[in-house]
């Protein structure tokens, strides 16, 4: 056994690890930092007591090296079968929303600049035109809908009250409170109603002087069951007219188009609260609209303008990369081209169509297929599911949380639902073009398993 002091010695120097590395495109100093990094990380193991049994100096500074090429930010297979995956990026854009990126982010636009005068223009315009045509009602864009929550209250709610049920007090995700929100916002929050139950009355009982706005919520991830109630949309847009306050509804997804057809009841078209009454609707960008992260705030001509002018439009302003995307899908949606949007698609794909790809699936791998349900997804109507056909694998010999692991280390890494000691492949959300890729990957991370395992 040599001692630690002979192990520290049989390091190379810096230098010398540095010329072991020979040619490389990686600038000098990068590589130099990636050296000291492998040999603190050698004598550690040596402090440690682990010897000097590792790869060489030179090996890992290559493979330091070789992982800052790696992107971060990379390109996953759904199996899991939820459609709007906020964790996976929520919407996949369509072909035409990622070819307008492709076309003008690389280059000069007209983001801002009116080819017609020469002068300059607005960026909202962009969208505007086809937001306005589809909504009949004007809008504009901000960063997501939690801005546009954020910027609609400052605007009309600061300084004020702000009436909103108990019901509908929720939390979005990640913190996102409406309670919490509202208040910085600089508005103050009148609860009313109880959680299961709100009336009219409730609502027309607390308006008062200081009264600025109704804000009506969609309840989105959760759900109250039993004995429940709120208003119609369309009598509280009365009361509020009556009062002449506006109503301003956070619709969440905020779908462009009719779901009900896939039975999913609990998303209206944003047209339908725009109908009923409804001063402003703010919706997000890449849940059911299939579209890039955004925030949306359509609704009356004079309020959409006034929140425009508040200051930090300006500052939730969003990039010429979301105007070209969010765009481009607002345009497939005109054209109703409604299986180009991924989102739209897979909502709208049949179970015998899924069924045929479960199957060929499974014939591959060696699994069965079982009836089973997609999520919608998103932070959105949690109970609504679409029939679906899953493939279902029940490894040999190895766990089922095992394969799910080596799936998600892999390259493109695969994304799975896990049950019962099952792995559960939903073809719903998986690009047919990855069909290959997604059987070699389960064949590859079986293999994997079972060979640990031994
Ligand atoms: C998702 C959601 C939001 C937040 O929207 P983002 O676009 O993610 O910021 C706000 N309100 C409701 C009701 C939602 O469902």
């Amino acid at each position: 056994m040599p001692s630690d002091a002979e192990l520290y010695r049989a390091l190379p120097s810096v230098d010398e690890a540095l010329s072991q590395l020979g040619e490389m495109s990686e600038p000098r100093a990068l590589a130099r930092d990636e050296v000291r990094a492998a040999l603190d990380e050698m004598r550690a193991e040596i402090r440690a007591g682990q010897g000097l049994t590792g790869p060489t100096a030179v090996e890992r500074a290559r493979v330091r090296l070789e992982a800052w090429r790696r992107p971060s930010l990379r390109g996953v297979v759904n199996a899991a079968g939820v459609i709007l995956h906020t964790n996976l990026g929520r919407a996949p854009l369509s072909a035409a929303a990622v070819e307008a990126i492709a076309r003008t982010a690389g280059r000069y636009s007209n983001l801002e600049y009116d080819l017609a005068t020469g002068r300059r223009g607005r960026r909202d315009v962009h969208a505007g035109v086809l937001l306005e045509r589809i909504l009949g009602a004007p809008a504009i864009v901000v960063n997501n809908n939690a801005t546009a929550i954020y910027l609609v209250l400052h605007e009309l709610g600061a300084g004020g009250e702000t009436i909103v049920s108990r019901g509908e007090l929720i939390e979005i995700g990640d913190g996102f409170r409406i309670p919490e929100i509202l208040e910085r916002s600089g508005t103050k929050l009148r609860e009313v109603g109880a959680t299961n139950k709100t009336r009219l009355d409730d609502y027309e009982g607390a308006i008062s002087a200081s009264t600025k706005l109704l804000l009506r919520v969609h309840p989105s991830n959760f759900r109250i069951e039993g004995f429940t109630g709120r208003p119609d949309l369309a009598e509280l847009a009365r009361l509020a007219a009556a009062h002449d306050l506006p109503l301003v509804e956070d619709l969440g997804s905020g779908s462009l188009w009719d779901l009900r057809e896939q039975g999913v009841a609990d998303e209206p078209p944003v047209s339908a609260s725009l109908t009923a009454g409804v001063s402003l609707a703010t919706f997000s960008g890449d849940k059911l609209l299939g579209g890039p992260q955004a925030g949306i705030i359509a609704g009356d001509a004079a309020l959409v303008e006034r929140v425009r002018r508040n200051p930090l439009f300006r500052a939730f302003r969003t990039d010429k990369v979301i105007y070209a995307a969010l765009e481009a899908t607002l345009r497939e949606l005109l054209l109703e081209r409604y299986d180009e949007i991924p989102t739209l698609r897979m909502a709208r794909m049949s179970v015998e169509a899924i069924d045929a790809r479960a199957g060929a699936l499974a014939e591959r791998i060696g699994a069965e297929v079982v009836d089973g349900e997609s999520l919608l997804g998103g932070g959105s109507t949690p109970a609504q599911t679409l029939p679906t056909r899953l493939v279902r694998l029940r490894p040999e010999g190895v766990s089922a949380a095992a394969v799910e692991r080596r799936l998600r280390a892999g390259d493109p890494a695969v994304i799975v639902r896990v049950a019962d000691d099952a792995v559960l492949l939903d073809p719903r959300t998986v690009f047919p073009d990855q069909d290959e890729a997604l059987s070699a990957a389960v064949l590859a991370a079986l293999a994997g398993a079972a060979s640990q395992s031994r």
